[in-house]
C-alpha cells in the first residue's frame, strides 16, 4: 500500500516545508502547532526575514492551510474530546485529546489487525495516514485543550505504517515539541517491526498489545497480528526498549470470562521474567454488537495484585470518554466513503 499525496500539492504542514528554506520552514510549521498563524513580524523577530517570494509562498499556504479539517467535535462528561477528522480523499480518521494532556492519535483508516474486541478493526483497512495526517491530529487536538503527550493507539495498527509513524514521531519532536519520551507507539508487535525500529534515529517509548499470554489463544483473539512466537515478540520488544531506556508497557485489554483468570496472570507472568517493563491492564469499553465485557472490579483488582506478587508492576487503565465512543477500542470508521 503506498502513502496517499495530498490533493492540493502545497497543503498540509510538509507543504511548507517545500515552500520554504528549511529554518522559515520549521519555524512556521512551529508556530502552526502551538496554534497560531505565521506572519512576517515573527519571522523578522527571528531574525530570519522573508523575502518578497517567501512572503507570497506563505501566504499561499495559509489560503490551503492543513490537509486534515475538523468534521466534528464530542466532548464526554469527563472533558475527553473526541475529534472526528475529514482526509483529502474525504475519509474520515479519529483523534482523542485527553484532560491529562494525552492526544491518542491514529495511523490508519481502519485497522487489519481485526482484534475480536475492537471496533477499530470491524472493517479491515483502507490506507495508511501520511506523516501530515498524523501530525496534524495533535495539533488539532492542541487547538483543543494542553496536550504535552502523544500515544499511537488510536484507529490503526502503527507498525503496519511503520516509515510515516516513525516519521511522524520524530517531527512531532521537532514541530510540535513533544519529546519522544513522551511518544508511545502501541503495537501488537512482530519481530521484524521491532528490529527495524531500532535502526530510526528518533525512537519513541514502546507499548506491546499481548491481551493474551499464549500462542494459540492470541491469534483467535488478534487474528491478524503477527503470527511469530510471542517469546519473540516480547524479546524484541525488551531488547528495543534497553536501547531506547524505557521500559516496555504491555497492554492487556481485561475481557471478562476471556483472560481474566488465574491461568492467565500465571501465563503473563512467565512470560515477562526478566524483561524490563510493567502490565497496564485496560477496563474494556464495550462495543455495540461484541459480545465482551469487562471483569467485575474485584477481579481487575485481584488481577493485579497477583501479578505484583510476582514482581512485575501493575497499573489498571480506566479509559477516557466511553460516553462519546472516544474510549480505547470504541473509535472506528465512520461516513465510509
Ligand atoms: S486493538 Fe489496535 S490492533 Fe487491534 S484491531 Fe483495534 S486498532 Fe487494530
Amino acid at each position: 500500500m503506498n502513502a496517499p499525496s495530498p490533493s492540493v500539492v502545497c497543503s498540509g504542514l510538509s507543504g511548507l516545508q517545500r515552500m520554504l528554506p528549511a529554518g522559515k520552514a520549521l519555524l512556521a510549521r512551529r508556530i502552526v502547532a502551538a496554534g497560531g498563524i505565521p506572519d512576517e513580524a515573527q519571522f523578522d523577530r527571528q531574525g530570519l526575514r522573508l523575502t518578497a517570494g517567501e512572503a507570497q509562498a506563505l501566504r499561499d499556504w495559509l489560503a490551503v492551510g492543513l490537509a486534515t479539517t475538523v468534521v466534528e467535535q464530542v466532548r464526554a462528561a469527563d472533558g475527553t474530546v473526541k475529534l472526528l477528522l475529514g482526509l483529502f480523499d474525504g475519509k474520515r480518521v479519529e483523534t482523542v485529546a485527553m484532560p491529562v494532556g494525552a492526544c491518542c492519535v491514529s495511523t490508519q483508516v481502519g485497522c487489519a489487525v481485526g482484534c475480536r474486541f475492537c471496533a477499530s478493526g470491524l472493517f479491515g483497512v483502507e490506507r495508511h495516514l501520511s506523516s501530515d495526517e498524523i501530525v496534524e491530529q495533535v495539533v488539532h487536538a492542541r487547538r483543543v485543550m494542553r496536550i504535552d503527550r502523544v500515544v499511537f493507539m488510536g484507529m490503526g495498527e502503527p507498525s503496519h505504517n511503520l516509515d510515516n509513524v516513525m516519521a511522524a514521531v520524530a517531527r512531532i519532536r521537532d514541530e510540535v515539541l513533544i519529546s519522544p519520551r513522551r511518544q508511545t507507539f502501541s503495537t501488537v508487535g512482530g519481530v521484524r517491526a521491532l528490529e527495524r525500529m531500532r535502526g530510526f534515529a528518533v525512537r519513541p517509548c514502546l507499548a506491546l498489545s499481548l491481551h493474551v499470554a499464549d500462542d494459540a489463544r492470541r491469534r483467535e483473539l488478534l487474528p491478524n497480528a503477527h503470527k511469530d512466537p510471542l517469546r519473540d515478540i516480547v524479546a524484541a520488544a525488551d531488547a528495543y526498549s534497553r536501547d531506547v531506556g524505557t521500559p516496555v508497557q504491555f497492554e492487556w485489554t481485561l475481557l471478562a470470562g476471556v483472560n481474566d483468570g488465574e491461568a492467565d496472570v500465571e501465563q503473563l507472568c512467565e512470560l515477562l521474567q526478566g524483561v524490563r517493563g510493567f502490565v497496564n491492564f485496560i477496563v474494556y469499553n464495550p462495543v455495540e454488537g461484541l459480545p465482551f465485557a469487562a471483569p467485575p472490579r474485584e477481579r481487575i483488582v485481584a488481577m493485579v495484585r497477583a501479578v505484583k506478587a510476582r514482581g512485575i508492576l501493575a497499573t489498571i487503565r480506566d479509559s477516557s470518554g466511553p460516553d462519546a465512543q472516544a474510549a480505547c477500542g470504541q473509535l472506528r470508521l465512520r461516513d465510509r466513503v
